[in-house]
């Protein structure tokens, strides 16, 4: 069986992709949901919360000594809406899920891109991914309690999906 957290440079390479609350509350679930599927990447885990400060500490470690930290720790765990947490896999998922997003800044993102077409500044940017194998790993262990919250199944547009010669 695949390890929750995938197996990078495969078919079963996989990431994680959230949805902030401002995506959230602004009605874009279902939007960013769709350009995932639509791209071929199948949704192996997706569960609806408010994190706790602590999850949110954790998943930002390496931003901890930012000035915009305690803001951004405060907007995504307030409860004023929840994330929604999705663990995505496919080829090359972990690079073009970040190309989908766009860039950090959405005054810098392109057109055809999540941020570039949904929303306008940095700190209300809608979405997270991963940026690296390392961090889809620590991410899908810390977001994802495990087996059970993921699910290994066989889509059967695959064959129709994949096909590298
Ligand atoms: N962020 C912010 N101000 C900044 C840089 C980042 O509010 O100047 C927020 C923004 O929500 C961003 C998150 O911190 O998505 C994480 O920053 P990172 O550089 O990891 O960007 P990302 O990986 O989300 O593109
Ligand atoms: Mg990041």
């Amino acid at each position: 069986t695949t390890p929750i957290y995938g197996v990078p440079g495969t078919a079963k390479e996989r990431t994680f992709i959230a949805v902030k609350p401002d995506g959230v509350q602004r009605g874009l679930v279902a939007e960013i949901i769709a350009r995932f599927e639509r791209r071929g990447y199948k949704l192996v885990g997706l569960k609806l919360l408010v994190p706790s400060v602590g999850l949110a500490k954790e998943h930002y470690a390496d931003l901890s000594s930012k000035p915009f930290f305690k803001s951004l720790v405060e907007y995504m765990t307030n409860g004023k809406a929840p994330v929604v947490g999705m663990v995505w896999e496919g080829p090359s998922v972990i690079k073009q899920g970040r190309v989908m997003l766009g860039a950090t800044d959405p005054k810098a993102a392109g057109p055809g891109t999540i941020r570039g077409d949904l929303c306008l500044s940095i700190g209300r940017n809608i979405c997270h991914g991963s940026d690296s194998a390392e961090s889809a790993m620590k991410e899908i262990s810390l977001w994802f309690g495990g087996r059970g919250e993921i699910v290994d199944w066989t889509s059967n547009n695959e064959e129709w999906v994949v096909s590298d010669n």
